[in-house]
């Protein structure tokens, strides 16, 4: 990437709106935005930090007036020389000063390019960068947080840290190796091999983590399933009905699925395949319909829907039948009996199935104690995150490279337990060096850069 050339886009995005912001960096942003400004004092005199109010001018035509913010190198945003124009938000303005940028000896910037310069410019590492297009994407309290912590280098402390244990490790193993031929043995075997088990469980808890970092980036994903006529769209609309709700289309399977989401304290549920709910056509005699497997399969909540009408016997069977399904599976499985309205149940009798604070009781009709599996998924979420630490990974790239990382470290280990040449397990801690130092791109290639940067919008 040429970083001499001054770069400019419009930051807004299109449509109504009263104000649009137009970027530019780049060696030559001040005294380009100075050719086509005209303001009390040249731009170019202006110190670094200052606003500007002036007018935008194609030669004697004024454009616009406007409000310009100049950052002089390295204290902006970039690490460059930077100016951000206000403009009034027509796309007439803001696309004739796009042009007259460009006239000027601007280029266009390429999606995410601001945010790559400032990660080449040092301004922070790649983790901190990916988590700018988290912060711009997130749309819950939860993954606000989650992503903040990131752009604020929580998780790259933690990494920096790990880093330097692996270093000190190879160092420790490396003199070993110096010293060979003289069958020294530097460090006290027990040493290293307790070392390497605490950074085989730091890496693991940090990968770990991206199950529920995952889940705050893109919604819990929670299954509703039952027979016909069970409730389930009753209960669907219930919970939709109380909670904040957005109705998402996700397109790319054979036809669009409809998804609804709640956002819980904070925390969005994403309700999976709720067209199939609508056309009911979920039933828990055709659990062997693909379909609502697949359902269960993609769920991290299963709530399995039981009429208080119907059975116990055939209740029973249901459960237990679902119970085999998700063996090992990991899901938490809530059983819901509905339309207590009509009937009023012993939760007793499930209680060999399912554990008691996993059913409940209500009626999805009369919105009874539908309040009460609000708390239970609530109550699910603060359990997944009780188990991760402080520090959670959501970005699908950082679970893979620290996935390779923990499978180098579990060789390390196996080679120190069974006395393998240092030399072998020297290669390995290289090995999840080189993985971990590629999260915060202290190891990066041009190929990784561009796949990164290209999903974010322009003029970021
Ligand atoms: P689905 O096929 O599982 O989606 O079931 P629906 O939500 O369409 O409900 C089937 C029927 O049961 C409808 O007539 C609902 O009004 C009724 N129903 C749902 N929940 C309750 C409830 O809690 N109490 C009563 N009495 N009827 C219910």
């Amino acid at each position: 990437m040429l970083t001499d050339t001054t770069i400019c886009a419009i930051a807004t995005p299109p449509g109504n709106g009263a104000i649009a912001l137009i970027r530019l960096s780049g060696t030559d942003a001040i005294t380009i935005a100075s050719k086509i400004f005209y303001g009390k004092k040249p731009l170019e005199e202006k110190i670094s930090h200052r606003l500007s109010f002036g007018e935008i001018r194609d030669e004697n035509e004024l454009i616009d007036e406007v409000l310009v913010s100049l950052f002089r190198a390295p204290n902006s945003y970039t690490g460059e020389n930077m100016i951000e124009m206000s403009c009034h938000a027509s796309s007439f303005i803001q696309q004739k000063i796009i042009s007259l940028l460009l006239e000027n000896g601007a280029i266009l910037a390429q999606p995410g390019e601001f945010t790559q310069r400032a990660y080449l410019n040092g301004k922070f590492d790649l983790s901190q960068a990916e988590a700018v297009a988290d912060i711009i994407s997130s749309q819950t309290e939860a993954s606000h947080k989650m992503a903040m912590q990131q752009m604020r280098g929580g998780y790259s402390e933690e990494l920096k840290e790990l880093r330097k244990q692996l270093l000190h490790f190879v160092s420790l193993i490396e003199l070993e190796l110096d010293f060979s031929e003289e069958d020294v043995e530097f460090a006290d075997r027990t040493q290293l091999v307790a070392l390497a088990e605490q950074l085989h469980s730091t890496i693991n808890h940090l990968a770990q983590s991206f199950h529920l970092g995952n889940a705050i980036k893109k919604g819990i994903p929670v299954a509703i399933v039952g027979k016909p006529n069970v409730g389930k769209s009753t209960l669907l609309n219930a919970l939709l009905g109380e909670e904040r709700a957005i109705v998402s289309e996700i397109a790319g399977t054979t036809r669009d699925v409809v998804e609804d989401t709640i956002i819980i304290k904070g925390v969005e549920y994403r309700f999976i395949d709720t067209a199939g709910i609508r056309e009911t056509q979920d039933t828990i005699e055709s659990l062997g319909i693909e379909r609502t497997w697949q359902k269960i399969d993609m769920a991290e909540i299963v709530l399995f829907l039981a009429d208080a009408t119907d059975s116990l016997i055939a209740n029973l069977n249901a459960i237990k039948k679902l119970q085999d399904y998700l063996e090992g599976m990991g899901k938490t499985l809530l059983l819901i009996i509905n339309k207590t309205d009509l009937k009023p149940v012993e939760t007793e009798p499930y209680s060999q199935y399912i554990s008691k604070e996993n059913i409940l009781s209500i009626s999805a009709k009369y919105h009874k104690n539908t309040d009460i599996l609000i708390e239970k998924l609530h109550t699910h979420y603060l359990g997944m995150k009780e188990n991760s630490g402080n520090i959670i990974v959501s970005n699908l790239r950082h679970y893979e490279l620290l996935k390779k990382a923990e499978e180098a470290t579990q060789r390390i280990l196996e080679g120190l337990y069974q006395g393998i040449p240092t030399d072998f397990i020297s290669q390995d801690i290289r090995e999840a060096l080189h993985h971990l130092g590629s999260i915060t791109g202290e190891i990066s290639t041009d190929d990784i850069l561009g796949s990164i940067f290209q999903n974010f919008c322009i003029g970021k």
